[in-house]
């Protein structure tokens, strides 16, 4: 794989490098130059030039040029995903899926930027009081390793769409496609400084980049605490930031739920990417009276998992993307069966080369193990038994977490009771929906703040100017 720095329309190779590893075999597949000071300025500089082009490009020749970029990446859908599953393990028709969504989030974005409508508000007359939306300027990205197509595609379909350039820094562990990505913006004819790619120390990067004085906006999706520096830091700068942070998504089966439906559901969603998803479904809340009929049906699911290399056929469930995930998971395993939780699946690493972890599922865990406290970001499912809906929606709500929640009900007040009960960005009745790009995603409380997809994604990087023009 070939992989480069991008900025100001040049590739970059010469630069020290770090290694790329596969995680299912955990052999080194390629080397990955990193910016220096030198670049990172190189790279503000060009985006500030590149920022005047863009903004100033006609918008049917922008959406052209967007378009051609989705096209192109489409083509490649079946290469791009290849390369996502050597360099983070997901299996590949979950890669391919990946990229041919992102290619459809861009395209979204892009045509919707052509009705980022101003107003005429009536005024007194001789005056014509309007308000326009504006691009907001240079904006720095960075994003992580789950989604290697979808994170960084989120912010470059939002970012140029709206008319701004941007510097991002995709993830060091699987930053191949999001090389792949950036070749089919500059392949499709995206002015040199419109889009600029870097690699490096995650913290120096993010540290010069929030303090450039040139950058306008900060996008970051990854975990909450990273999250909070890199906001306080863009705060500091009076920069507002966009943050897409953790989750841990409760499921609540209710009393009149079907619990086989709900469990085989809940399975497939939760072993989604080895469970490496903001809103996965991490904490499952089951009533009582049919908890033991959605155990045995979640379990069933869980034996039709086939672990393995996601390049392999018929796999459909790839290793976890680096060794810290590993360790995660047998902590958390360990704790929950100290405490009294009784392990029905899993709970071990796999005793093979490679990064792999189990399905895992844990029953009868209590409510202060810490893997129904903290994000488990892995392919671990704890189910506990409820007796009544305000409990569960109190243990749904006790958190500080509001990204994704999902809940399993057969009746229109119990949905009402769970739309308005539930502190989250996004939710799901019935089913586990997964975000499309014509509808908005992101969380309240901790899980962050700004929305990617829909309307409301677009609106993220643009801002608004009241112009008042007395006629003379
Ligand atoms: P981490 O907190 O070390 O890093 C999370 C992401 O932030 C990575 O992409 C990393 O490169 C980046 N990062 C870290 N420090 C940074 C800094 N100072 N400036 C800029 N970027 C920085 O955790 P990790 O081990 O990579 O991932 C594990 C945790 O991260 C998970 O438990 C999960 O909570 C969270 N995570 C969330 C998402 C999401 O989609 N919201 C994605 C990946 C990881």
């Amino acid at each position: 794989m070939d992989l480069s720095l991008y900025i100001d329309g040049e590739w970059i190779t010469d630069r020290a490098t770090l290694p790329v590893l596969n995680p299912a075999t955990e052999e080194v597949i390629a080397h990955l130059p990193l910016a220096t000071a030198a670049d990172l300025d190189r790279a503000v500089a060009a985006a500030v030039r590149g920022f005047r082009v863009w903004r100033d490009t006609p918008i049917a020749d922008r959406t052209r040029i967007l378009l051609k970029a989705a096209d192109l990446l489409t083509a490649r859908a079946d290469r791009v995903a290849r390369v996502m599953t050597l360099e983070q393990g997901k299996p590949l028709a979950e890669a391919r899926g990946e990229v041919l969504r992102v290619a459809g989030a861009l395209r979204w974005d892009a045509e919707d930027a052509r009705r980022a409508y101003g107003r005429i508000i009536p005024s007194e007359a001789g005056t014509v009081l309007s308000v326009r939306h504006e691009p907001v300027g240079p904006v720095a990205a960075f994003t992580p390793w789950n989604f290697p197509a979808g994170s960084p595609m989120r912010k470059l379909a939002g970012a140029l769409s709206a008319g701004c350039s941007i510097v991002i820094k995709a993830s060091e562990e699987t930053p191949s496609t999001a090389v792949e990505i950036v070749r089919c913006f500059a392949e499709a004819g995206l002015p040199p400084g419109a889009l600029n790619l870097v690699f490096g120390d995650p913290a120096e990067v993010s540290t010069h980049l929030i303090e450039a004085p040139e950058i306008r906006l900060i996008a970051f999706t990854g975990s909450i605490p990273v999250g909070k520096l890199l906001a306080g830091r863009a705060g500091a700068q009076m920069k507002p930031s966009l943050m897409e942070l953790g989750g841990h998504a409760p499921v609540i089966v209710c009393a009149d739920a079907d619990p086989v439906q709900a469990a085989r559901k809940a399975a497939v969603a939760k072993f989604v990417n080895a469970g490496q998803v903001c809103t996965s479904p991490s904490r499952f809340l089951v009533h009582e009276s049919i908890h033991d009929e959605f155990v045995a049906a979640f379990l069933a699911a869980v034996d039709r998992v086939v672990v393995g290399d996601g390049l392999d056929d018929g796999v459909t469930m790839g290793p976890l993307a680096n060794p810290r995930r590993l360790k995660a998971m047998e902590e958390l395993v360990t704790d929950a069966v100290s405490r009294g939780a009784v392990l029905q699946r899993g709970g071990e690493r796999l005793d093979r080369p490679g990064f792999f972890f189990p399905p895992t599922v844990l029953t009868g865990v209590p409510l202060d193990a810490r893997v129904m406290v903290e994000e488990p970001f892995g392919p671990i499912a704890p189910i506990v038994s409820f007796a009544d809906l305000d409990e569960a929606l109190r243990i749904a709500n006790t958190l500080p977490y509001g990204l994704a929640a999902y809940g399993f009900t057969r009746s229109s007040t119990t949905t009402e009771k769970l739309v308005t009960g539930l502190e989250a960005g996004i939710l799901s009745i019935n089913h586990c929906g997964g975000s499309v790009p014509e509808a908005p995603s992101g969380g309240v409380k901790q899980s962050g703040y700004g929305r990617e997809g829909g309307p409301e994604g677009l609106e993220a990087y643009l801002v608004t100017k009241r112009v008042s023009h007395l006629l003379v």
